[in-house]
């Protein structure tokens, strides 16, 4: 479904991803994975078209992503969750729900994937008229995660939702994050937070200053002596 290769990009003559490929494919979930400034939110950016790739072929089901205008990639099923979530926080949470469908063919399923996204979260369907920048961070990840799925995307990017969240936020999260990949979504997660990813995911990818350093499936991974060692503190 979505396909990298050799992507290069980076900021001014900063090379934040060198040489990137790697593959997701329809229905899996997967993982990017890595220390600080390894480039993974980076590579979320360019995947979205909101940084442009300086080499290298990204394709989405065959569209070549980098020949489109960044406002078009959402049309390709691709919607992205900051890592900031980028809330509005005057506005409701079915207001901020209701912007996440603004696309012809999500507008005409409004009422549909509204009652999907509030079965999935009944806490946002309690607080619907609530400011959304009076939530909690746990809540406000929640429905940053639920607006990106009113586009019923076919891939969701989640840039570390785990962030600023107290530790049984963060279970709730990555759980949302199995249960939206076994809705038949397909998740590309961006974390920090390595062994609990590993345990909801099929694959992971190890970023390691800008490149792909190993990748395998979740449980190999969580498994081997070196990602331990680097990324677990064991
Ligand atoms: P973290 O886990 O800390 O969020 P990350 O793996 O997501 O890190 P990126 O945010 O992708 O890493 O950053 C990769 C590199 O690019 C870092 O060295 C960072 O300092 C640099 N970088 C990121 N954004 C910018 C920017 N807007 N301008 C210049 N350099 C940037």
């Amino acid at each position: 479904m979505l396909e990298l290769s050799g992507v290069c990009a980076g900021y001014g003559g900063f090379h934040a991803l060198n040489d990137v490929s790697m593959a997701v494919d329809a229905g899996e979930s997967v993982a990017v994975i890595g220390a600080n400034g390894a480039g993974k939110t980076t590579l979320l950016r360019v995947i979205s078209g909101m940084l442009p790739a300086s080499a290298g072929r990204l394709t989405m089901n065959g569209q070549d992503l980098r020949a489109l205008p960044s406002h078009k990639v959402l049309a390709t099923g691709i919607a992205h969750v900051p890592e900031n979530r980028h809330l509005f926080p005057r506005l409701t949470v079915e207001q901020n729900l209701r912007l996440g469908a603004f696309l012809p063919e999500a507008r005409k399923h409004f009422a549909e994937r509204l009652e999907y996204v509030y079965g999935l979260f009944p806490r946002l369907k309690e607080r619907r008229s609530q400011f959304a920048g009076t939530m909690s961070g746990g809540e406000q990840q929640l429905c940053a995660i639920g607006r990106a799925l009113m586009s019923k995307p076919k891939i969701i990017l989640l840039d570390e939702p785990s962030t600023g969240l107290a530790p049984v936020v963060v279970q709730q999260v990555f759980d949302l994050v199995r249960k939206i990949r076994d809705d038949g979504y397909t998740v590309l997660i961006v974390e920090q937070n390595v062994t609990q990813v590993l345990q909801v995911v099929d694959r992971a990818y190890l970023l390691s200053v800008g490149r792909v350093e190993t990748s395998g499936r979740a449980a190999d991974l969580l498994a081997s002596e070196e990602v331990q060692k680097a990324y677990m503190g064991l």
